[in-house]
């Protein structure tokens, strides 16, 4: 889950918002064409929400746009297992969910459990993740993983957030993925989408991502907190990207109290 910067910077009419800026972090996304300027302007500008209640709403709102322009919305990591998921996570540190799920059938065929990562030999992992750059760490990390779940938890992948970040190299981020994709336990996923709209929505000012998680757990129902995620992702990826948001084209335009574009009549 490649981070990116955000500038803040906003299209302005006329300006393309095809092509998938973002399309490296996202095959999915790379694959939805977003026509330019299709949605009418707004008359307003929204507000930010003034409350806590009205930031419920507002949310409300947002996701069921989110959700109908966003049906396919997912985890872009392939898995079968919860261990595949973790596996799968914590080696899309600073790479993209693409390039992660190119290498990612050759190592969970190599590599079947926790105890094959611990006794896996070294060159031969990293020979494996070579393309995603940082292998070495990255091998490094799936050997302590795997010796890990094997000494504390059977070599099971644990369904709770607390054992899960106890893990090496397991952030709250990389639990909140596992708990919510391969646990089905709601995990409000705070990656560089996430925080980015979460700020142009209005629902939070944090820039750190634990605070952002705390401020969107306030106004989320937690049942919505995974899939809420996923739509948020996907709507970064595809739409309101960091450095040229497509307004224009956006389902959001007139909730959105970050929209800029011309306003309508
Ligand atoms: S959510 Fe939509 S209207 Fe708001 S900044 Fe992003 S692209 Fe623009």
């Amino acid at each position: 889950m490649q981070t990116d910067g955000e500038t803040g910077r906003r299209a302005s009419p006329g300006a393309q918002a095809t092509g998938p800026p973002d399309a490296a972090a996202s095959p999915p996304a790379a694959e939805i064409e977003v026509p330019a300027w299709s949605v009418e302007p707004p008359a307003i500008r929204a507000k930010r929400p003034r409350t806590r209640k009205a930031a419920r709403g507002h949310v409300l709102e947002v996701d069921e746009r989110l959700a109908a322009q966003h049906p396919d919305a997912r985890c872009a990591l392939d898995f079968t297992t919860p261990l595949e998921l973790l596996v799968a996570t914590v080696l899309s540190a600073q790479t993209t969910d693409k390039r992660v799920n190119q290498v990612t059938p050759e190592l969970f065929s190599r590599y079947p459990d926790a105890g094959a990562y611990a006794a896996a030999s070294r060159e031969d992992l990293e020979e494996i993740l070579r393309p995603l750059g940082f292998f070495r760490a990255k091998a490094a990390s799936l050997q302590g993983l795997g010796a890990a779940l094997v000494a504390e938890h059977g070599g099971e992948v644990p369904a709770d957030q607390s054992a899960l970040v106890a893990l090496p190299g397991v952030g709250r981020k990389t639990a909140n993925v596992v708990l919510g994709d391969a646990f089905g336990i709601p995990g409000l996923t705070v990656d560089t989408h996430v925080g980015r709209l979460s700020r142009r929505l209005g629902w939070t000012r944090e820039q750190d991502p634990v605070k952002v998680e705390r401020d969107l757990a306030e106004v989320i129902p937690q049942e919505r907190w995974t899939m809420t995620g996923h739509r948020l992702i996907f709507h970064g990826r595809r739409v309101c990207h960091s450095r040229r948001p497509a307004c224009g084209a956006c389902v959001l335009a007139d909730l959105c109290p970050s929209y800029e574009g011309e306003l309508g009549a």
